[in-house]
């Protein structure tokens, strides 16, 4: 009845979280939410202040299909002050959020009989979208053990002559593992050699926590200035998940291919939106900082909690919001089986929304989104550790047992 295409792609698995918390809590259920990857931080005020004015400006009508140039030429600003990397507006388009970057790019350059190579644990809707555009994703895995570190070796040996593109998320989601400048070095030189591009999402890139270098935007115009892409987003950083603003930067060519894409399907990002995209990036940059600081002491807060319960393992990640543990030691046969299965029970009768790792292509492990209170953080944890405790007394529903 439906496309192929559609046949061949799953829907979003972090979305489903979303939408389950929505409506148990619409039936008066309290529950403790790690499942969404989002900001609990109010959009900061001069933001909002940018929007309200756009309105009352009358900025309300159709911008370029790429959005306005002051737009543009400050997400080129951030990439000079960050990075040191010199971009032209004609560089970029501003997409509706990061997800409609990468779906861009998919749409341009992926196309059946090709190969795009990601890494897992990943983030679900870049492996979809490469099926929605007929190619096949190929996932490099990461581990736990260090750090899901993305190995530049275990890429290379994903090519074969049918590879089309390398999709890379530092840090990344679920993990919040950083990729190495060496390490992207060395796929950015092999991808060069062999007429591959390489797609960097860099939607946290705000959200690194511990110092460490991070210029992989360099890295990527010195070795590919022809076949790169890079992502970004206000989402996460700037506490706008709603707002829909994210960007794609690459050669003239290729954002002219974007411009073509998204001028079929969704025209620009709203207005008013951009103009409150234009002070998130030009103005005082101090909210970031203190969501930055914020975050990375809930990062240290929900480890500690975690770290009483041995068979909930942690890395420390270095960047974004989640902690992503193995629980694997607390699945059985008999038990509950899978990490969903976990993730469910846990849900219904422990009252905590996690996501579970099949989503990220990593089922044994769930993640948990610290971007919540100290105090929910608590409550998750103790709610947690009440539910483990119930696990090892028999005295949670399994699909097998009571
Ligand atoms: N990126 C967020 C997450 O991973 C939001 C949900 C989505 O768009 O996938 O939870």
């Amino acid at each position: 009845m439906f496309s192929q295409r559609i046949e061949r792609a799953a829907a979003s698995g972090t979305q489903q979280i979303t939408a389950e918390v929505d409506r148990l809590r619409r039936r008066g259920i309290d529950i403790v939410d790690l499942g969404a990857g989002e900001p609990d931080f109010a959009t900061p005020q001069h933001v909002k202040a940018a929007a309200v004015a756009a309105i009352a400006d009358d900025f309300t009508r159709y911008t370029p299909n790429t959005g306005v140039r002051e737009l543009r030429e400050a997400i080129c600003g951030r990439y000079a002050a960050d990075y040191g990397v010199a971009f032209d507006p004609d560089q970029v388009i501003a997409t509706a959020g990061g997800k409609q970057a990468l779906f861009n790019a998919a749409m341009a350059l992926y196309e059946p009989g090709d190969e795009v190579i990601t890494h897992a644990p990943g983030w679900p809707s870049i492996v979809e979208q490469i099926k929605l555009a007929g190619a096949a994703p190929v996932a490099v895995r990461t581990h736990a053990e260090d750090g899901f570190r993305l190995h530049a070796a275990a890429v290379l040996e994903a090519f074969t002559p049918r590879t089309k593109a390398i999709v890379v998320n530092s840090p990344g989601n679920p993990t919040g593992a950083l990729v190495a400048e060496p390490d992207l070095e060395r796929i950015a030189g092999e991808a060069a050699a062999r007429g591959v591009w390489v797609v960097l999402d860099l939607c946290y890139e705000e959200l690194i926590y511990d110092d460490a270098p991070h210029n992989l935007p360099r890295v990527l115009l010195d070795r590919l200035p022809d076949r790169f892409v890079v992502t970004g987003s206000l989402s996460k950083d700037h506490a706008m998940t709603g707002w829909r603003c994210g960007w794609a930067i690459g050669s003239h060519a290729f954002i002219q291919a974007c411009n073509t894409v998204q001028g079929h399907a969704t025209s620009n990002v709203s207005s008013i939106t951009q103009r409150a995209a234009i002070e998130a990036l030009t103005g005082p940059q101090e909210c970031v900082a203190a969501m930055r600081n914020e975050y990375r002491e809930r990062r240290d807060l929900l480890l500690r909690l975690l770290a009483a319960e041995p068979r909930v393992r942690c890395v420390r990640p270095g960047g974004a919001f989640y902690l992503f543990p193995d629980v694997s030691e607390l699945l059985s046969p008999d038990g509950l089986r899978t990490s969903t299965d976990f993730a469910q029970a846990l849900l219904r009768d422990g009252q905590v929304a996690v996501t579970p790792g099949e989503a990220f292509d990593a089922p044994g492990f769930v993640r948990l989104s610290y971007a919540a209170s100290r105090d929910d953080l608590d409550e998750a944890a103790r709610r947690i550790r009440k539910f483990i405790d119930a696990l090892d007394h028999g005295d949670v529903a399994t699909a097998t047992g009571s």
